[in-house]
């Protein structure tokens, strides 16, 4: 049997976490053999709901799953973790600014930096979920300064894997079918989702469709499906974001396919003209445990706009969460 792994959950009693947990302590996450202890950190006034939460858990006698440890202390839930999915995040409400945003999430990211870069195993994985994920990531990060700043992400996955579907629907092809998508940027309404270098059947995505579809429809629909879903829905989508939680750390562990990569954010190495320090999303693959962004893509003027227009935002939110002291 592999050795058991640790796996902290933040924001356990919300939404994604209820989605999240139980395939997580099936084996989903890393593998169906590895043993799975479980560390749920809430809110001092969520704990009695993660405690309910892990009596479910309790209660479907997962061969895997070892221990569950519920707490409010992050020094607590992060000792000695493995894989840190930080889900748990301050939501945005109504006439809130983008700065009082990143203000209070500050306040939530920072302490658990210093409590990951205290007591997380060597090895710690950490995806940032919470939004706004990719700057909550970067906020995370500074505060680990002995933890590699490789291991901090931030997910893009779900609109990587939005972006396939919505591809696959058009051409009428499989997912499976599909190779070498990309995200580029932000986890929001600016990211890029990009078909320049996408295959289906062997054959380059983006002479398959209309340019139009592509400027007024594709890109538009990935980078707002979130809205819709809470428009449709009446509450915000969390099955799909457990299930790219998912994906984003099993492909982290487990590699992507030979010729094909995923979407990941990741720390800029100053690649693509994306500010070296920036946790941006980009074509990564990910092999021996490493993601790394794919190399020497060739980056045509309609993507170039829309890769700078994302990352010029991510530059916005470093500068304000650095105005605010926090990085
Ligand atoms: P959810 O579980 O639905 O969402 C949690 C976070 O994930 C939000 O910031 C949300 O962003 C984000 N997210 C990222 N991608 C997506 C996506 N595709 N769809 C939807 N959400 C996405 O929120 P709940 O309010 O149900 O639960 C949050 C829990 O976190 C609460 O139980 C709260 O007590 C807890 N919490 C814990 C903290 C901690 O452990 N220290 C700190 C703060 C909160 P968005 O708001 O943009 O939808």
């Amino acid at each position: 049997t592999p050795s058991p792994v640790t796996v902290t959950v933040t924001g356990a009693a919300g939404q994604i976490g209820y989605a999240l947990l139980f395939r997580i302590a099936s084996g989903q996450l890393i593998g169906p053999d590895t043993p799975i202890n479980l560390k749920l950190l809430e809110i001092p006034k969520a704990v009695t709901a993660a405690e309910g939460t892990a009596m479910e858990l309790t209660d479907c006698a997962f061969p895997l799953l070892r221990s569950i440890d519920v707490t409010d202390d992050a020094r607590r839930a992060f000792d000695g973790t493995n894989v840190a999915l930080l889900v748990g995040a301050r939501p945005r409400t109504q006439g809130m600014e983008r700065g009082d945003l990143l203000e209070a999430n500050g306040g939530i990211f920072k302490p658990q930096g210093e409590a990951i870069n205290a007591g997380a195993a060597e090895d710690v994985r950490v995806l940032a979920v919470g939004n706004p994920a990719n700057t909550n990531a970067l906020i995370t990060q500074a505060h680990a300064p002995d933890v590699p700043a490789e291991r901090f992400t931030a997910m893009t996955r779900l609109d990587h894997n939005r972006a396939l579907a919505q591809l696959a629907a058009k051409l009428d092809v499989g997912v499976n079918d599909i190779r070498k998508l990309a995200i580029w940027g932000n986890h929001s309404a600016t990211q890029y989702p990009d078909l320049f270098h996408a295959e289906v059947g062997g054959k380059n995505a983006a002479e398959q469709v209309e340019q139009s579809w592509l400027a007024d429809e594709f890109i538009p629909t990935v980078a707002k499906r979130g809205a819709a879903i809470i428009e449709a829905r009446g509450a915000s989508s969390a099955a799909s974001a457990a299930n790219a939680a998912i994906d984003h750390v099993h492909t982290w562990v487990n590699g992507t396919a030979e010729g094909d990569w995923t979407s990941a954010g990741v720390v800029s190495d100053g690649s693509y003209g994306v500010p070296e320090g920036l946790i941006s999303s980009f074509p990564v693959t990910a092999r021996d445990g490493r993601y790394e962004i794919v190399q020497g893509l060739d980056i045509d003027p309609f993507s170039r706009e829309r890769i700078d227009a994302s990352v010029a935002e991510l530059t916005e939110e470093r500068d304000t969460v650095r105005r605010l002291g926090y990085i």
